[in-house]
């Protein structure tokens, strides 16, 4: 999807640490595009800056996720994970699924006041909106731009129901906002987390915190009267799917309060199955033709192995006390998934 807004003029003030729009990648054609900026806090990535005319995004009809409006803040993600679903979208902007999507973060400025404007309109039904679904709302970047907070309180004020689901401790900021909303809408909050071992984690996603920052948010999200459920996905074969690792894992969320888990397997589609493969090749080269002969030609893996994934992990479920029936919220790690671990009906 590509941004709506017209392009309004290159960069102009102040700010010391602005480059000129000029900057911005040849050839990139971001329709809205305000400037491009760089940072010292941020070595290596450029910010673009987009006017864009629309916040709220409809969900096609076609879809399987609960959810039918979204709101994406931000496009690319600092977080980096090598198996990011979202990678294949910055591709509509005109710039890479690889480097770009973790270097060439567009980041929609006025998004607050286009969706206060958006949520105040009569025909506004108030349907739940997902936060997040794209990139993450909390990634590092939130903290220079303070989008969520005009956000959260946009939607809450016009009694819409929303869902967070990130990988930053960022979003301890905004706790105390989230909670103040979830008094006059349903408000959830759910983490990521599939990857226990630290050196793997900083392997595959490499801009993102480690599991102990990500359970010690999942502790204040409950502490502060959330309840937080814990995405454990993607689960990778042959890396993260063993019992060691998903029993250790499991026990840590229970013990850190996590209300529920949801566990689903990895899938690869588009861009994201070459450049996954890259990283497989460099970091686990013996993985490389099992990968192939299991997801074959395709992005998802066969049927059998997410029964088999059920299978193992039902019982690691129950063992940890995750028999809630709560509902799964929408992610952006896995908007379209081979549920495993949750209730079916749910799709
Ligand atoms: S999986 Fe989520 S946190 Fe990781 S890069 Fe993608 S959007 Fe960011």
């Amino acid at each position: 999807m590509r941004w709506d807004g017209q392009r309004i003029g290159g960069a102009s003030g102040d700010d010391a640490t602005r480059a000129a729009a000029d900057d911005a990648l040849p050839g990139l054609a971001l329709s809205g595009l305000v400037r491009s900026v760089r940072t010292p806090e941020f070595q290596g990535v450029t910010f673009h800056e987009v006017a864009a005319r629309s916040a709220l995004n409809r969900v096609p009809e076609a879809s399987r996720v609960p959810f039918r409006w979204t709101v994406n803040p931000m496009r690319g993600c600092l977080h980096a994970c090598t198996y990011c679903f979202a990678r294949p979208t910055h591709e509509y902007l005109d710039l890479g699924a690889g480097r770009d999507f973790e270097t060439q973060i567009v980041v929609k400025t006025n998004v607050v006041e286009v969706l206060r404007a958006e949520v105040a309109r009569r025909g506004w039904r108030r349907e739940h909106v997902a936060l997040g679904t794209n990139t993450d709302p909390y990634q590092r970047a939130e903290g220079r731009y303070r989008l969520m907070p005009g956000i959260i309180g946009a939607l809450a004020g016009s009694g819409t129901p929303l869902s967070v689901l990130t990988k930053g401790p960022l979003l301890r900021r905004d706790l105390p906002l989230l909670v103040e909303a979830s008094a006059t809408v349903p408000v959830s909050v759910a983490v990521s987390l599939a990857v226990g071992d630290t050196a793997l984690q900083q392997s595959l996603e490499p801009g993102t915190p480690d599991p102990r920052a990500r359970l010690e948010l999942v502790r204040a999200i409950t502490d502060a009267g959330l309840p937080c459920t814990v995405l454990v996905a993607p689960v990778l074969p042959w890396l993260t799917d063993g019992v060691e690792h998903l029993d250790d894992l499991l026990r840590r969320l229970a013990d850190a309060g996590a209300a529920d888990v949801t566990v689903m397997p990895l899938h690869l589609r588009g861009a994201v199955k070459p450049l996954f493969l890259q990283w497989l090749a460099r970091e686990r080269p013996r993985l490389v033709a099992p990968y192939r002969r299991l997801y074959g030609s395709g992005a998802y893996v066969p049927a059998e192995y997410t029964r088999w994934l059920s299978d193992r992990v039902q019982p690691l479920r129950r063992r940890h006390g995750f028999t809630s029936r709560a509902p799964w919220r929408p992610t952006h790690d896995a908007p379209e998934p081979a549920l495993v671990g949750a209730q079916p009906t749910l799709f």
